[in-house]
């Protein structure tokens, strides 16, 4: 990857494009009347400078973040959940009916509606059913109108991470950018991919505080890249793309890091016991491992099940219907006493 230059991969127009420039970057600074940005002088109705419009870089969090974990403010790209990010992705490198991306069902399903609101079409190799990635498939689905790579790992419906040797392999052959989702990092054996940030200028990461961070209602997710990828983003984003709530809200949020590291425990350990109780039945076919804070089972009348707990008050995800899937559901590893309350009605169903 020496001589990665990520701007050749961005389409053309948005390489030649002149951003917006907001008020406040015309002028930053200390002064005793701002009449630059049409805001309200007289105040606003809540007890915050809502009247004023937030950082449109958001430095202060992404700071804080930066510090956590262990990144350049410069490197992180801040927007309204990391599906913000996947549909920028589309929008800075791939040309509508022209560039096409690769993704490996099952998997997320952001990244097929995100290519097929701008026009770009998507590639798919279906996961092994081991649920890794088939790298000759890949290589031969791969061309010169190739931009993006979709890496969702630990990877969403089926909850493994997927072979770090895989990925590395695809970091070091893709000449396009690799974007590794990694909204379920927190709750994996695997560790990231953020120490191979320096090493490939072609990575994307993707986390999210709608996890682990237990703040799915703020909308706010992550993306970690290259200065020149970051750029590109903040280029092509709405201005103000993150409120001050979010910003004032997060960065509270991230002094709490012992409670979340606690949930997170507890919420790994929840998983193996429910795993192993669920594996213990003669009903469940199978338990796929996960590296994310939910379980993917293959069991006996699937659909009916899930059907049978939503009568109950138990919602889980029914995924029989997709592919590599068929008999599936996925269930989110809930408090200790919701998992109790899901085993035994998955029981009562059998009985
Ligand atoms: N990536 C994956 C793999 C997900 O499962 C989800 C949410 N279910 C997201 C991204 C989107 O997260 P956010 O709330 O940050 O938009």
């Amino acid at each position: 990857m020496m001589d990665f230059d990520a701007s050749l991969l961005v389409r053309e127009n948005i390489r030649n494009m002149k951003p917006y420039s907001t008020a406040r970057e015309e002028f930053s600074g200390e002064a005793a009347v701002f009449l630059d940005a049409n805001e309200n002088a007289f105040g606003s109705p809540l007890p915050a400078a809502f009247n004023r419009y937030p950082d449109p870089y958001q430095l202060e969090l992404k700071k804080k973040i930066g510090s956590i974990k262990g990144l350049p403010a410069q490197n992180i790209f801040l927007g309204n959940g990391s599906d913000e990010a996947i549909d920028l992705l589309f929008r800075i490198f791939c040309e509508p009916g022209k560039d096409n991306a690769i993704i490996f069902p099952p998997t997320y399903g952001m990244y097929e509606v995100s290519a097929a609101t701008n026009d770009v079409l998507l590639k798919e190799i279906a996961l092994t059913n081991m649920f890794q990635i088939d790298l000759e498939t890949l290589e031969s689905a791969i061309d010169d109108r190739t931009k993006l790579i979709f890496i969702c790992s630990p990877n969403n419906p089926t909850g493994n991470s997927i072979d770090r040797e895989s990925v590395l392999m695809i970091l070091n052959n893709f000449n396009g950018i690799v974007v590794v989702d990694e909204a379920y990092i927190n709750y994996s054996r695997q560790r990231s991919f953020i120490a191979e940030l320096t090493e490939y200028p072609n990575l994307v990461l993707l986390q999210t505080f709608s996890k682990a961070w237990g703040l799915a209602a703020l909308r706010l997710g992550m993306a970690f890249a290259s200065q020149v990828i970051i750029d590109y983003f903040n280029k092509v984003k709405y201005p103000y793309n993150i409120g001050l709530a979010t910003q004032q809200l997060a960065l509270q949020a991230l002094d709490q890091v012992s409670t979340i590291n606690e949930w997170t425990r507890q919420t790994v350990e929840q998983r193996e016991w429910l795993a192993a109780e669920l594996q213990r039945t003669p009903f469940t076919k199978t338990v796929f491992p996960s590296d994310a804070n939910f379980l993917l089972i293959r069991i006996d009348q699937a659909h009916e099940l899930w059907h049978y707990l939503v009568v109950k008050g138990i919602i889980v995800r029914d995924r029989s219907r997709v592919s590599l899937c068929e008999d599936c559901l996925r269930i989110t590893i809930g408090t200790m006493n919701e998992n109790q309350q899901l085993l035994e009605a998955i029981k009562s169903f059998y009985a």
